[in-house]
C-alpha cells in the first residue's frame, strides 16, 4: 500500500496488508452483520424455530445467545453482534435475540439513507437521538410492581421460558423460579439486589421434568469421605472448613528428629493424637456434618466416622459461599481457632444417588439465602434446554425484582416506541429526522419477526398493531397463539423494562460503531476477516 509524493511512492502499510475503504468497507460490514442477525431472527419468540449446531457435539436450541456463541463467527463487524448478545446476557440474561435482530435491522434501515447520500455520521447521530428518546418513551408504558407481586413475577418467568423447550412443565418451573429468587433477594443501601450465583442448578438426566425441584439449601454432586459415615443427618450442625484436615499440612512449629524405631512409633502416635484432637475439637462444637474445601486425610476420616460425623472433602469454593448463605455457618479458616458460633444448621443433610453419581443434599434450611434447583429430564437435550430456559427465567425475574419495572411483551413496547418516535421525528428538522424515522421502522422488526415466525402475515399484523396503539391500547401486542392483537399485559406476557432499554442501547451502540467504520485494514497479526472482500464464506 503506497501514497504518492512528488512521484516518489511512500510506503504506509506493511506489504500484504489488505485494505477496503469507504462505502465498500461499510457495505461489507453491514452485509456481514445483517447475515448474522438474519440467522437468529427465525428463532425469535415462542414460535421461533430451533437451530441445530454441529460442532464437537450437537446442540439443538433456539436460544439466541447460545447460537451466536457457537457460530464461531470470524468477521469483525459480525462479531459486534456477538458482543451485543454478550452484553445482554451479562446485564439482563435475556433479550439476546431481540438485541441482535434489532442491530441488524438498524443497519438494514440505514442503507436506504446511505444510498440517498446521507453521511454515516449523520445517521449515527440520528440513531443516538432516537435511542435516547426511546428510553424516555419507555417510561410512559412501564408498569411497576413489588417483590411480592407473585402473579406478575410468575408471568415474567413464563414469558422468558416460552418457546424454550420447557413447555411441558413451565407452570411448575415458573413457581420454582419465583420462590428461588424470592429467597435470595438481598437489600443493599435500600435497594434490592439479586445475585443469581446464589442459586445452584444441578442437572441429572433421568426421571422426568415433573421431578424438577426447588431445594431449600444446596445440592452438591459429592459423596461422603468415608463409607462408615452416616448417609443421613437430621438437625444437622454444619462446620465449613477451608483448611485441609491433614496432619502433614498443619502448621507445626516443632522440629521432629527420629533416630530409633521407638521414636518413630512415638511420632506416629503423636500424629494420631493430634489428628484425633482436631476431630474431637470439631465434634465438641456440636458439629455433625463437616464440609471441607480441601482434603481430609484417611486418619481424620476414620475419626470422623467413629464420631458419627458426615464429612465431605474438596467442596468447591463458590459452593462454600452458597453453603454460608444457606446454613448461616461461618467459614472456619484455622483448625486452631473456631467455636460453636461458627456452626450452621440444616433440617436434613443426606447423601442420595447411586454409584458414581452421588449427591450431597443440604436441605430444609430454616432461612436459606442460597437455594438449589434440581433439573430432571428424560434426555440430555431436555435437561440442557430446561437449564437454558430456567436461566433466562431466573435472570428475568431477578431483574424484575431489582428494578420493579415491567413492560408488556409480544411486540407491544416496540410498536408504541415506533409510533411515538415518528411523532418525535416530526419535531426535528434536517437529516437527523430521516434517521429517527428509519430507527422507528427498525424497532418494528420485533413484532414483524414474531409474526413471521408464527406463520402470520407481518404486514397485516403491523397495520393492526399500529391502529390499536393509535387508539391508545399501549399494551397491545401480537398474541402468536391466537394470531390476534390483544392486550398482552392482561395476557400475562410481560418482560422486565431493562430488557428493552438494554436491547435498544446495545443495538444502537453496535450499529453506530459499524456505521462509523470506513476503513478495513487486514494484514498479518490482525483478525481474520473471513476472506475479504465481500466476505463470503463467513457462515
Ligand atoms: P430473546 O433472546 O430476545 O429473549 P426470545 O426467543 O425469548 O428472544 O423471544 C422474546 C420475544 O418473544 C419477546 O419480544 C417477547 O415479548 C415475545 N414473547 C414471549 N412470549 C410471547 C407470547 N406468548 N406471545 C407473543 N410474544 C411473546
Ligand atoms: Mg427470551
Amino acid at each position: 500500500m503506497a501514497g504518492q509524493l512528488g512521484g516518489q511512492p511512500i510506503i504506509i502499510l506493511r506489504e500484504g496488508t489488505e485494505r477496503i475503504h469507504g462505502r465498500e468497507a461499510l457495505s461489507g460490514n453491514i452485509m456481514a452483520a445483517k447475515a448474522v442477525a438474519g440467522a437468529v431472527r427465525s428463532t425469535l419468540g415462542p414460535k421461533g424455530m430451533d437451530k441445530m449446531l454441529v460442532g464437537g457435539s450437537i446442540t439443538i436450541t433456539n436460544d439466541g445467545a447460545t447460537i451466536l456463541k457457537e457460530m464461531e463467527i470470524v468477521h469483525p463487524a459480525a462479531r459486534m453482534l456477538i458482543e451485543v448478545a454478550k452484553t445482554m446476557d451479562d446485564e439482563v440474561g435475556d433479550g439476546t435475540t431481540t438485541a441482535a435482530v434489532l442491530t441488524g435491522e438498524l443497519l438494514e434501515c440505514s442503507e436506504s439513507l446511505l444510498n440517498q447520500g446521507v453521511h454515516p455520521t449523520i445517521i449515527a447521530h440520528g440513531y443516538r437521538m432516537a435511542a435516547e428518546k426511546a428510553i424516555e418513551l419507555l417510561d410512559g408504558i412501564t408498569h411497576t410492581i413489588t417483590e411480592n407481586d407473585d402473579e406478575a413475577l410468575i408471568n415474567i418467568a413464563l414469558t422468558a421460558m416460552t418457546g424454550k423447550g420447557a413447555e411441558a412443565s413451565k407452570d411448575k418451573l415458573s413457581k420454582i423460579v419465583v420462590s428461588a429468587i424470592k429467597s435470595i433477594v438481598d437489600e443493599e443501601d435500600g435497594k434490592k439486589v439479586v445475585d443469581i450465583n446464589n442459586i445452584k442448578i444441578e442437572k441429572k438426566v433421568g426421571s422426568s421434568l415433573d421431578d424438577c425441584a426447588l431445594i431449600e439449601g444446596v445440592i452438591l454432586n459429592k459423596d461422603k469421605a468415608h463409607h462408615n459415615m452416616p448417609d443421613k443427618v437430621k438437625d444437622a450442625k454444619i462446620a465449613l472448613i477451608t483448611r485441609p484436615i491433614e496432619f502433614s499440612k498443619m502448621e507445626l512449629e516443632a522440629e521432629i528428629k527420629i533416630s530409633t524405631p521407638g521414636e518413630l512409633q512415638k511420632y506416629l502416635d503423636q500424629e494420631e493424637q493430634i489428628v484425633k484432637d482436631i476431630v474431637d475439637r470439631i465434634a465438641a462444637t456440636g458439629a455433625n456434618v463437616v464440609l471441607c474445601q480441601l482434603g481430609i486425610e484417611e486418619l481424620a476420616q476414620h475419626f470422623f466416622a467413629k464420631a458419627n460425623i458426615l464429612a465431605v472433602e474438596r467442596v468447591e469454593r463458590n459452593d462454600m459461599d452458597k453453603l454460608i448463605r444457606a446454613t448461616g455457618a461461618k467459614l472456619i479458616t484455622s483448625v486452631d481457632d473456631f467455636s460453636s458460633s461458627d456452626i450452621g444448621t440444616a433440617g436434613l443433610v443426606e447423601i442420595t444417588g447411586h454409584g458414581d453419581d452421588k449427591f450431597l443434599n443440604i436441605k430444609e434450611c430454616s432461612n436459606p439465602r442460597a437455594v438449589s434447583i434440581l433439573i430432571r429430564g428424560g434426555t440430555e437435550h431436555v435437561v440442557d434446554s430446561t437449564e437454558r430456559a430456567l436461566e433466562d427465567a431466573l435472570r428475568a425475574v431477578g431483574t424484575a425484582v431489582e428494578d420493579g419495572k415491567l413492560v408488556a411483551g409480544a411486540g407491544s413496547a416496540e410498536i408504541e416506541l415506533a409510533l411515538r418516535l415518528r411523532e418525535y421525528a416530526s419535531t426535528l428538522s434536517g437529516r437527523e429526522q430521516l434517521a429517527v424515522l428509519r430507527f422507528a421502522d427498525a424497532v418494528e422488526v420485533i413484532p414483524k419477526a414474531l409474526a413471521e415466525n408464527s406463520g402470520l402475515d407481518p404486514i397485516d399484523m403491523l397495520v393492526e398493531l399500529r391502529s390499536q396503539h393509535e387508539k391508545g391500547n399501549k399494551d397491545g401486542g401480537l398474541n402468536v397463539f391466537t394470531g390476534k392483537v390483544e392486550n398482552m399485559w392482561d395476557n400475562g406476557v410481560i418482560e422486565p423494562l431493562r430488557i428493552k432499554t438494554q436491547a435498544i442501547l446495545s443495538a444502537t451502540e453496535a450499529a453506530v460503531m459499524i456505521l462509523r467504520i470506513d476503513d478495513l485494514l487486514a494484514g498479518t497479526g490482525m483478525p481474520d476477516m473471513g476472506g475479504m472482500p465481500g466476505m463470503p464464506g463467513m457462515m
